[in-house]
């Protein structure tokens, strides 16, 4: 996982929503992955079924319960 963004971001990588392959960091404070080039299904969320950036977002973005 060399890639991370903070947890306070509302981007689908720190969206419960998002299936993609991804690490909570030592303090919680931030949600790490391989690079902006993955993808993670949306499930439930705006974009269901839709494969999605880490970095992308929308507005039923709803936090990863592990994340501070
Ligand atoms: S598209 Fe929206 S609901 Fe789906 S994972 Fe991304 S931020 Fe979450």
């Amino acid at each position: 996982m060399s890639t991370s963004k903070p947890s306070t971001w509302q981007v689908c990588a720190t969206c419960t929503h998002w299936a993609g392959s991804r690490d909570v960091s030592t303090f919680r404070d931030r949600v790490e992955y391989d690079s902006d080039r993955v993808r993670g299904e949306c499930v439930g969320g705006g974009w269901n079924r839709t494969e999605r950036s880490p970095s992308a977002t929308c507005a039923q973005w709803v936090k990863w319960s592990v994340l501070k």
